[in-house]
């Protein structure tokens, strides 16, 4: 395997680069990026970026020099739009054909968009360095109304950050509570909880019916005044480019729980990654940035033992994220789904500061903490043994003080 390329100059391509030279590999390897900068890191954009507590050059992945020392060929500004898998080749916009013997594709996801919205420039969205200028630019001043779109991460955090920065802000949501996907319905409300201690209303089960200049029409015919609205509804895995390509593709990359994605030497990593995770015995696609790292490390290494004939590992992490609102920072490991019973074991809603366990019945299938990281993150090695609901129980009271 001479010639490596690497589709997606972000957290999960840098990661795979890094593992590869740190294994030893030094053929060539190509970085193709469609945005035209190196890899930076995207949780500043809508938290310190924003706030204008940090400049571009801080969320750089890795300085100049030390990027340098990779000895990467990087094809930035350049968008992929095809992969032959016969003549292992990607196709770039502009025609040109970067060869491979071995590929990771890591083209992450794309910021969902309302009907209409590239005709108004007062919808935006923040996905990249340049939607968090650009919205900073806006909103830097304070004395603005805000208006955003969804009640996900992205809206959460850039409602914190507005309003820290002395804007009026409206969130709305058409789901019955916050990060209802993520948290579930009563900790996602926990969360809104916060947000209305800063003034700050998350108005749920709304439907938008459209935009006029200056004001956000919603149903039951309220116009909200907005001066900027920040559209949050989610993401669209970045696979557009391979279609055609026969790869399996179902809201991302479909692939193996090696992170293989059935053509030989061809692994995919981070948000645009669709597996089957054995350790929670389900079909996932995580987008959070500890996976991305993780997965883009792993795809690498699985890519080596391919080609030197050992045997690939599978890929079965603990899902990890963060997310920071105002002062407070939310911690979470595993996966929620509706149907799990929630218990809080330590602290309380009221303090905005608690610990809350997620079980299917049996095990322990994810922890919550609000400025809890030193009882959060203990079990960990909990999610790793499949530990019983009992038992997490158990533990739980075992740090209460
Ligand atoms: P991406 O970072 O999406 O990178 C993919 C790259 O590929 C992009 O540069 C894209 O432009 C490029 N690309 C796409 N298609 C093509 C193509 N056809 N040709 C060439 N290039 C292409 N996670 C947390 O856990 N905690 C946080 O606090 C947090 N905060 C976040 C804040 C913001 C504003 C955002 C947007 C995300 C945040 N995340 C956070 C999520 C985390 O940043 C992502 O999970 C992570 O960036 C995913 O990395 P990736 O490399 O898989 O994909
Ligand atoms: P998200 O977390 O998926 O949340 C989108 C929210 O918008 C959901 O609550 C969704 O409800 C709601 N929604 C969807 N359509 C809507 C509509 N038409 N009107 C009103 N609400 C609507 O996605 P995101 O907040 O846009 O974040 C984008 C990506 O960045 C995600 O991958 C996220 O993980 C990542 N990110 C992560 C962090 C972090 O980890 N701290 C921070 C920022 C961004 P339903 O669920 O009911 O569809």
């Amino acid at each position: 395997m001479r010639q490596v390329t690497i589709v997606g100059a972000s957290l999960a391509g840098l990661r795979a680069v890094e593992a590869l030279r740190t294994a030893g590999y030094d053929g060539v390897i190509t970085v193709i990026g469609d945005e035209p900068h190196l890899p930076y890191d995207r949780p500043p954009l809508s938290k310190r970026l924003l706030a204008g507590e940090w400049e571009p050059d801080r969320i750089l992945l890795r300085k100049a020099d030390d990027m340098d020392s990779l000895g990467v060929t990087w094809r930035l500004g350049a968008r992929a739009v095809a992969l032959d898998l016969e003549q292992r080749r990607v196709r770039l916009a502009d025609g040109d054909e970067v060869p491979f013997d071995g590929a990771v594709l890591a083209t992450g996801a794309r910021a969902r968009t309302l009907p209409g919205q590239a005709d108004n420039r007062d919808l935006v969205v923040l996905r990249t360095l340049d939607d968090s200028l650009a919205l900073r630019a806006r909103i830097a001043g304070g004395g603005c109304r805000v208006v955003v779109v969804g009640a996900g991460f992205i809206g959460l955090e850039v409602a914190a950050t507005a309003r820290k920065l002395g804007n009026e802000v409206l969130v709305l949501e058409a789901g019955p509570a916050p990060l209802v996907r993520g948290l579930g319905a009563a900790m996602g409300a926990a969360v809104a909880g916060v947000h209305a201690d800063h003034g700050v209303e998350v108005r749920c089960g709304v439907t938008i019916e459209g935009f006029a200049p200056g004001a956000v029409l919603i149903d039951g015919g309220w116009h909200e005044p907005a001066d900027v609205v920040v559209v949050g509804i989610g993401v669209t895995p970045a696979t557009e480019w391979l279609e055609g390509s026969g790869l399996a593709i179902n809201d991302g990359i479909v692939c193996h729980p090696d992170l293989s994605t059935g053509a030989p030497r061809v692994y995919a990593a981070g948000d645009v990654v669709r597996w089957h995770n054995s350790l929670f015995d389900e079909e996932m696609r995580v987008e959070h940035w500890t996976n991305a790292a993780e997965q883009g490390a792993a795809a690498a290494s699985n890519l080596l033992a391919e080609d030197t004939g050992l045997r690939t590992t599978p890929y079965a992490p603990v899902p990890f994220f963060w997310s920071e609102q105002y002062d407070r920072r939310i911690q979470f490991l595993g996966r929620a789904h509706a149907h799990h019973e929630v218990r809080l074991v330590l602290g309380s809603v009221e303090e905005r500061q608690f610990v809350a366990l997620y079980g299917d019945g049996r095990r322990l299938r994810a922890v919550l903490g609000m400025n809890s990281p030193r009882q959060v993150m203990p079990f960990r090695n909990l999610l790793l043994e499949q530990a019983d609901w009992d038992t997490a129980l158990a533990f739980a009271m075992t740090l209460r003080t």
